[in-house]
């Protein structure tokens, strides 16, 4: 799906205060006009490189107006104003609340292209490539496949509600937001402000459910990276989903590590940290079956055409892709090696390179075909309990039978 179109997006409006200032001026003290100039409508229209401002007062008379891009400058002055510099002249835009402010410095980063060269996720990301990853995830359908997902958000929803004493009446900062699903989950578990980051497209369906489902008061949809945008505010939790295959791919552990920079010093991690584990496995028939693909390149007279020369280069190719699939524990032939990222301690740059050691204790012999990785995340909450997961088999009929029990809840039958 193609984002809307750079100068076809609605504008934004904001109420503020403004005061023109010349340098002159500046020694005196800067005050904002009384409650006479309280009524001021500030309106931008986001260009595809450079955004209008324009300032109207009650009347609908234009009282300022510029075109701000890349080359323009302008800084935070306090909590919630702004000072744009043109020229000699300047003008300081004091808005209605830090919230407010936020959004307008993000709008302004985004369409002017402010961050693009400076921010750590431009810094280590191919340009293509960051485009067409987000293209992916602007996409209603990629959104589908992940909340149909039922494990997936089934347990980020039983973790954020079963720890909802850690998300009462706190400040939230959703990593990735998506749809929005997991700022849903922290308002339902309590939550008094999620912030919402996004920087697919997507973020504006984000927008529309969070307005359709009346929490515009709780939930804050900011639109762009977490690497670039600003919040109003430090939080107590983040929350995310940022496990690729092999739980690095994406590369968006670092963004989520990346935004700790808004995190209170006691803030909590969800998840918290993360096991990777693996193991050498014995499967002679899914690597005939990968090797056979290969047997195309085999032919000699393919419309008349030797292929066989290429065969190698075809099995190198075929080798070097990862091979997604479930797998049954049987095939691993030795003790498997845990690596435990913790997302409370690592800084970012620990992922830029992941290097993990292993010795394996082989459990029996035979021919390895490869190396089987999974991982788990854990939700290090405040609920100190467990569920109780049983499953017991009999070895000779192989019947199964199992129970999940909640043994913070248990039935007191004693007297
Ligand atoms: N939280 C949602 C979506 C998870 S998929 C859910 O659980 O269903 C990860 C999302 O993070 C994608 O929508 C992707 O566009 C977004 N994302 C990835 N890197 C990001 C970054 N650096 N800044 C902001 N969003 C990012």
């Amino acid at each position: 799906m193609a984002a809307a179109a750079p100068g076809t997006q609605p504008p934004l409006r904001y109420s503020v205060k403004l005061l023109l200032v010349s340098e002159e001026q500046l020694p005196a003290g800067l005050q904002l006009a009384g409650p006479g100039q309280s009524a001021l409508q500030l309106e931008v229209q986001p260009g595809e490189e450079d955004a209008d401002v324009t300032v109207t007062d009650a009347d609908g008379v234009c009282v300022f107006k510029c075109l701000v891009n890349r080359d323009t400058e302008y800084c935070r002055l306090g909590k919630e104003s702004v000072l744009i510099t043109l020229g000699y002249n300047s003008a300081l835009l004091q808005f209605k609340s830090q919230a407010e402010y936020s959004t307008f410095s993000n709008a302004l980063k985004r369409c002017c292209n402010q961050k693009k060269e400076d921010s750590v996720f431009s810094q280590r990301t191919d340009e293509a490539s960051a485009a067409q990853y987000f293209q992916f995830y602007g996409c209603l359908s990629q959104q589908q496949n992940m909340l149909q997902d039922f494990v997936r958000t089934a347990t980020y929803h039983s973790a954020i509600l079963q720890n909802h004493i850690d998300f009462k009446d706190k400040v939230v900062l959703d990593v990735g937001c998506g749809s929005g699903i997991l700022s849903f989950f922290a308002v339902q578990a309590g939550a008094r402000k999620v912030y919402a980051v996004e920087a697919s497209s997507v973020a504006k369906y984000a927008e529309l459910l969070v307005r359709s489902n009346n929490l515009s008061d709780k939930i804050m949809v900011l639109s762009g990276k977490i690497e670039e945008v600003s919040l109003p505010e430090s939080v107590d939790v983040v929350i995310s989903e940022p496990m690729g295959y092999m739980l690095f791919n994406e590369r968006m552990l670092e963004s989520y590590l990346h935004s700790k920079k808004w995190l209170k010093s006691n803030g909590m991690m969800f998840p918290t940290f993360s096991d990777i584990h693996f193991a050498p496995f014995s499967d002679e028939q899914l690597y005939m079956e990968h090797y056979s693909r290969t047997n195309f390149w085999y032919q000699e007279c393919f419309y008349g055409v030797n292929l066989s020369s290429l065969r190698n280069a075809a099995v190198d190719e075929y080798f070097r892709q990862p091979i997604v699939d479930t797998f049954d524990m049987r095939i691993l032939m030795a003790r498997t090696v845990k690596y435990t990222v913790n997302f409370t301690e690592a800084a970012e740059e620990d992922l830029q390179r992941v290097e993990i050691p292993f010795v394996f204790q082989m459990m029996q012999s035979g021919l390895i075909h490869g190396l089987a990785f999974w991982f788990d995340v854990a939700f290090v909450g405040s609920l100190q309990s467990y569920d109780i997961q049983i499953v017991a088999v009999v070895d000779q009929t192989g019947f199964k039978s199992g129970n999940i029990l909640d043994l913070k809840n248990p039935f007191f039958r004693y007297a």
